[in-house]
């Protein structure tokens, strides 16, 4: 079969593989979809021996069931699935928790990180990463296991502070931040602010449900700030799906006394959290910083749900297997509008 793999760090290329066999517990899913994702970028810039090579990247994986190992049930062929992409140990105080996102044991273990991925024609997956996406096409199924399970689950962390009348901020509308905005309007009554440097993008946040936009610029503090007050009020959540210095220093510039900051981006970018009372503070007073990884299974099957509802809806941009490396270039780019998919 065909897939893209990095066959050394930093090198991403289409080879032919042996079609994988399921062992016992796993499923050979064939896969329909496979979204580009920025983490991506990061595991082909890390350093060498920071992953494992030759690997086959795609960890944002929809497809339908193909061959199942020993000992599997509850699953036919041709079943549409999604795949969740984390491995968990299952046995750490996270993992029993459900939250394997949290995983003590395997911090970067997950299918397309620690093992073959879905930018192939075929991908092998432990049955139990399968979750039913009944008739949503596999396009839109692959994005919400990441591009719209990352934001719902930071959603779900800042869920008490979301009060009906309250204000959120989305920074960064790209494959993650237009989910984000799309959640917030679906799960709550809060008003949605969206900022990005890109007209386009702004645009695209308008027709996903963003209340207010604003152009990331010099005074996009101030712009935010005649939307949510002057401190020690303003934005009770603000989700920054970009993580730089310039988005960071926007986030704690606008949140609110008692808000939450959730830096979901992982743009390398340094925040100072200096307990003092200065004016302005590095961050106001009762605010909490979380840095948010991926979600849960359990939160995936309710973003599954926000899909099939027809509430969450991913912009997508199609590219053929042999065109991938391309899509990654468009990412790291800035080129891509919504998420780049790859249909093998
Ligand atoms: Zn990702
Ligand atoms: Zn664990």
């Amino acid at each position: 079969m065909r897939a893209v793999r990095m066959t050394a760090p930093g090198v991403l290329e289409q080879v032919e593989v042996p079609t994988p066999t399921p062992g016992p517990g796993e499923v050979l899913v064939r896969v329909g979809a496979v979204g580009a994702c920025h983490s991506d970028l990061h595991i082909l810039d890390a350093p060498p021996g920071a992953f494992p090579t030759p690997i086959t990247l795609g960890h944002e994986i929809a497809g339908t069931v193909d061959t199942l190992g020993d000992g599997v049930t509850g699953w036919s062929a041709g079943e549409r699935v999604a795949v969740y992409g984390i491995i968990g140990c299952g046995t750490c105080r996270g993992c029993l928790r459900g939250l394997e996102n949290q995983c003590r044991t395997v911090p970067l273990g997950g299918i397309g990180l620690s093992r073959d991925g879905g930018l192939a024609e075929h991908v092998v997956v432990p049955a139990s990463r399968l979750l039913p996406v009944g008739d949503l096409a596999v396009t839109q199924a692959a994005p919400l296991t990441d591009a719209g399970l990352t934001p719902y689950h930071a959603i779900e962390l800042a869920r008490p502070a979301l009060r009906p009348g309250t204000s959120a901020v989305v920074i960064g509308i790209g494959g993650l931040g237009h989910m984000a905005v799309q959640i917030l309007a679906a799960t709550t009554a809060v008003r949605i602010i969206a900022v990005d440097s890109n007209v386009a993008a702004l645009d695209l946040a308008t027709r996903v449900g963003a209340h207010h936009v604003v152009p990331a610029g010099p005074d996009t503090v101030d712009r935010i700030r005649e939307l949510v007050g002057p401190a020690p009020d303003g934005a009770d959540v603000v989700i920054d799906c970009v993580g730089v210095d310039a988005t960071l220093a926007t986030a704690r510039g606008v949140v609110a006394t008692g808000g939450r900051l959730l830096l979901v981006g992982l743009g390398g970018g340094t925040m100072p959290v200096r307990p003092v009372a200065d004016a302005p503070p590095t961050v106001p007073f009762e605010t909490s910083v979380t840095v948010p990884f991926w979600g849960t299974r359990a939160e995936l099957q309710e973003v599954i749900a926000l899909g099939r509802a027809g509430l969450l809806t991913a912009d997508v941009q199609t590219f053929p297997l042999d065109r991938a490396p391309e899509a990654y270039d468009l990412l790291r780019a800035g080129e891509i509008h919504g998420r780049a998919v790859i249909v093998p």
